[in-house]
């Protein structure tokens, strides 16, 4: 028996909302909390007549911290899931302390305003101390780590698919299969198919924000920091095909990193086509991505929001999308003294996840985590007072909870490996 606030209402919480309406047992009562308050009765909606979980709505910007905290002594959660932007991860975990109540997110803290001089200072030491020049990092979160523990609250971070779930395959790995883990490669493989010359299959702005940037990899405890799109590999993805697939910076490599500091090397490799590229080459060379606002006919615009509008909404890529992704991670290392590999790997279907829920699968395979995170911590199963990824807690009630609601798991213990 729990009370959930959900913040934020697009691809990801929709998803979210309806595997807590489908889990009444545990969250009993959810409210949806967003920007736009029409997209959260709408849900609202679409899951009342079938489900026993009491929901109810409200609006809230969550940038207004006091605003928030209100909303949170009003509704009294026990916990607080967002699922907006990562533009809002702070002020939400502002809140929360504020308001005394766990915390639950799917993506690391990131400025909105890149520009910010301030921002930029810091951001600027920590690419020249780190080595990798990502506008996200956990360092923003982690500071919080002190807030929480005194608070005696949980703040789980990344509770998505990766970082999240590819997060829990590595404790998993690590608890049940090696003595030690020398690499890992994560694996994101979307063979899905939506008709359109070129649509982003989640939030477009952050989405083409993470695969412009140059790609990264930890090896021996450092960052190695390369071009954009410049390791390319192809693997031959069970259930889904042969694929070319590129090496990205991607969030849970820090984690993983500071968590785990015996593997050697950790790699992040995803899967696009050659239409997607050009496309977002193209942009990329007319400005299109980029995050400075510049004046059009009189009027300050972003070119990557603008180019957002132009897009199509990915929540409306469900009904279109056939194929399956296939995301999960190759471990090599030592078990008894002899050498061991591994592939952990989850394959989802693009059109079983819309008859389910409405949703394609990325949204799907990003929220039904979100749901099984909020309810390891709703039920005590991970909770401990600081500011924790999904690495740092017991895997097994998650690996259980992937393999009830919705996304099953399967283990190769003779992988091909990614050179
Ligand atoms: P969407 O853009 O579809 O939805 C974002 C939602 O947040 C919208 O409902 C939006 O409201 C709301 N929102 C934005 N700003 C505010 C604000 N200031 N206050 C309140 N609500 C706000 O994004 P997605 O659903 O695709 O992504 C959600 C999150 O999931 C992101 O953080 C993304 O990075 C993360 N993600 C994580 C993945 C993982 O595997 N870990 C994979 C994919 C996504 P409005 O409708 O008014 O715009």
């Amino acid at each position: 028996m729990s009370r959930l606030l959900i913040i934020g209402c697009g691809g990801v919480a929709s998803v979210a909302i309806a595997k807590c309406c489908q889990n009444s047992d545990v969250f009993t009562e959810i409210c949806i909390a967003s920007r736009t308050k029409a997209k959260c009765d709408a849900v609202a909606e679409k899951w009342r007549a079938s489900t026993k979980t009491q929901i109810t709505t409200a609006e809230i910007d969550a940038m207004d911290v006091p605003a928030l905290v209100k909303l949170i002594n009003d509704y009294k959660p026990d916990a607080v899931l967002n699922v907006a932007l990562p533009y809002q991860d702070l002020a939400i975990m502002d809140a929360c302390l504020e308001a005394g109540v766990h915390y639950i997110d799917t993506a690391n803290y990131e400025p909105e305003d890149t520009d910010d001089p301030e921002w930029r200072a810091i951001y600027e030491k920590r690419c020249k101390d780190l080595g990798f020049s990502a506008y996200f990092d956990y360092s923003w979160q982690w500071a919080y780590q002190e807030r929480f523990e005194k608070a005696g609250l949980t703040a789980l971070l990344g509770t998505g698919f990766d970082p999240g779930v590819t997060s829990v395959y590595v404790a998993y790995a690590k608890k049940h299969y090696f003595d030690t883990i020398d690499t890992i490669d994560i694996l994101d493989c979307n063979g899905g198919d939506h008709g359109y010359k070129f649509a982003t299959n989640f939030n477009p702005e952050i989405n083409l924000r993470e695969v412009s940037a140059p790609g990264s990899y930890m090896e021996n405890g450092k960052w190695v920091e390369i071009p954009a799109m410049s390791i390319k590999r192809e693997y031959d993805f069970p259930q889904v095909g042969m694929k070319d697939m590129y090496l990205l910076h991607h969030e849970e490599i820090e984690a993983l990193g500071r968590n785990f500091p015996e593997v050697k090397r950790i790699r992040f490799f995803m899967t696009f086509g050659q239409s997607y590229l050009d496309h977002m080459r193209c942009l990329e060379d007319v400005g299109m991505l980029s995050t400075t606002p510049v004046m059009h006919n009189g009027v300050e615009i972003v070119p990557i929001q603008f180019l957002k509008t132009l897009l199509p909404d990915p929540a409306t890529l469900g009904p279109r999308t056939k194929g399956k992704t296939n995301i999960g991670c190759i471990f090599t290392g030592k078990k008894d003294g002899k050498e061991k590999k591994l592939f952990i790997y989850n394959v989802c279907d693009h059109e079983e996840c819309y008859k389910e829920v409405g949703s394609q699968a990325i949204s799907y395979t990003t929220g039904v985590p979100a749901m099984i995170g909020a309810m390891m911590v709703v039920q005590g199963l991970w909770k401990k007072p600081g500011v924790f990824t999904t690495d740092e807690f017991d895997p097994d009630p998650y690996m259980e909870a992937l393999n009830k609601w919705g996304l099953p798991w399967i283990v190769d213990e003779n992988p091909v490996l990614v050179d």
